[in-house]
């Protein structure tokens, strides 16, 4: 028999406090990226270039439990809004417009959207500028990103993609930059363009010199860049940093490393908890758990990670207690 309405609703948990994920992206299905992961492994792999290049990922095949699998085809979106739900976690989701609005049309009140420039050469950049700007005004819009000019072989502060930049500083828009990780040990195979020196975070200074009140997110952290990170924190105080992708994608010692250093330094008010969520509905678990286990963060800290500071960033409010 069931329990009387009330007893139910007394007996229902309650939501966890709420989390923002600055840094998901509104894939469609996860089984393009196929298969399942080991999130933190322990290596990078070496290999022989007489050896076919293997898969996309560079890291060694541990076994692992749990792994983290892709949702049956056609449910990735439903299964991470579940998972969002029980989570209490509020996303930054950022694709081309229409695959975020298929992402807010899923969650309304849980996905926050960004969106980017194209800066192929070709491009019409009037065209493109005018595109944005609608988008960031009447389109909903609040975040631009992400930006991947790592990718293309271009520096944050390239003159050729400057109007971008001032666009976003003009309509008060935070601008989110991939900075650091990548290449997945497979760069020269698979992205020749990429190149590892340009996530040195220093090289936004040129960039946050001409554009004085731009909200700059830093993606991944610019990891493994310590140094340089903490230089230009110190010297520019709107500049943050996401966490996303490195968390699972390194050895666990050192991510915790990373994030301790950055917050040792005195920064513990920049670091904003994201994923990079592309494929694995229980990514979000996981990396949410490593800040709630890390013994060098205090309580308060744990919250300025995974929801204070980013709330700040984004000016959505911050927590009345915590
Ligand atoms: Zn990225």
């Amino acid at each position: 028999m069931a329990a009387p309405l009330a007893a139910q609703e007394e007996s229902r948990p309650e939501a966890p406090p709420p989390i923002i994920d600055v840094h998901f992206h509104a894939t469609l299905e996860s089984s393009s990226l196929g298969d399942p992961i080991c999130p933190n492994p322990q290596q990078f792999l070496a290999l022989d270039p007489r050896d076919a290049p293997g898969g996309f990922f560079g890291w060694s095949q541990e076994d692992c439990s749990p792994r983290l699998y892709p949702a049956p085809p056609g449910e990735y979106l439903s299964t991470l809004v579940a998972e969002m739900e029980r989570l209490n976690v509020t996303a930054v989701v950022f694709g081309d417009p229409e695959s975020v609005r298929a992402y807010q049309q899923a969650a309304p009140d849980r996905m926050i959207a960004g969106t980017t420039f194209t800066s192929e050469p070709d491009t019409d950049k009037a065209a493109e500028l005018r595109r944005l700007e609608d988008l960031f005004t009447d389109g909903g819009f609040k975040v631009m990103g992400e930006i991947g000019l790592q990718y293309q072989g271009l520096s944050p502060s390239d003159p050729s993609v400057d109007e971008y930049f001032a666009l976003a500083e003009r309509l008060d828009i935070p601008v989110a930059i991939h900075m650091g990780t990548g290449g997945s040990g497979r760069a020269n195979v698979l992205m020749p363009t990429f190149r590892a020196s340009l996530g040195d975070p220093l090289l936004l200074e040129d960039l946050l010199a001409r554009h004085p009140n731009l909200r700059v997110q830093i993606m991944h952290a610019g990891y493994p860049m310590i140094d340089n990170l903490l230089a230009l924190l110190q010297a520019n105080a709107y500049v943050h940093v996401d966490i996303a992708g490195l968390i699972w994608s390194y050895p666990i010692e050192e991510v915790n490393r990373y994030i301790e250093r950055i917050v040792d330094a005195g920064f513990g008010d920049r670091v904003m908890f994201g994923t990079d969520q592309v494929a694995w509905p229980g990514l979000m678990a996981h990396s949410i758990s490593i800040i709630q286990n890390a013994e060098y963060l205090s309580p308060q800290q744990k919250r300025d990670i995974l929801y204070n500071n980013a709330a700040r960033f984004l000016r959505i409010g911050s927590e009345v207690d915590n």
